[in-house]
């Protein structure tokens, strides 16, 4: 993803730059890869990956490639496997029904992640990123 993001910025800053690229694997693309067999219709990431719908960074690079058209947005299931069953793990109703975290647990889970969600100060839990452009 990095790699494709800098190719965009070296390419937006002239059509006469030439760059070159050496990669080590057998395709280019590192973990954000993609596969197809001869009949899938699309290809599928070689590394599962998901982002945040509020990934700001990935919608402003889609938009820039021209391919907001193409981007759908489903929610999935997030859930956990605890002592051989699946739960749910994705909204509040769902970790309190959690069998597997004490009630304490339970409200010290929601307060965090509810601290988490209205933060003014998110962006210094970030870790900065350095900028290889
Ligand atoms: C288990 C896991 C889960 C992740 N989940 C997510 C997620 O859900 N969402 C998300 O946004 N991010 C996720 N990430 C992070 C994301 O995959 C990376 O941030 C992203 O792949 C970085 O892209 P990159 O191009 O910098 O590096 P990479 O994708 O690692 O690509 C590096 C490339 O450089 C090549 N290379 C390495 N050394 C050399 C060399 N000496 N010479 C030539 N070529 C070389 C490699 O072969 C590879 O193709 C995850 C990462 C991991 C490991």
């Amino acid at each position: 993803m990095d790699l494709l993001d800098c190719r965009l910025r070296i390419h937006s800053r002239g059509k006469t730059t030439r760059s070159l690229y050496f990669e080590a694997g057998k395709t280019l693309g590192g973990l954000a890869y993609g596969f197809r067999e001869s009949n899938w219709d699309w290809y599928l990431e070689y590394a599962y990956h998901h982002w945040f719908t509020n990934d700001s960074e990935i919608l402003r690079l889609i938009r820039e490639l021209e391919l907001t058209d193409k981007l759908i947005i489903k929610r999935p299931i997030t859930a956990s496997l605890y002592k051989g069953k699946p739960y749910q793990l994705d909204s509040p109703m769902n970790l309190f029904a959690f069998p597997g975290l004490s009630m304490i647990d339970k409200f010290r889970t929601a307060a965090l992640l509810a601290f988490l969600k209205i933060t003014p100060f998110g962006n210094r839990l970030k870790i900065p990123q350095l900028n290889t452009c």
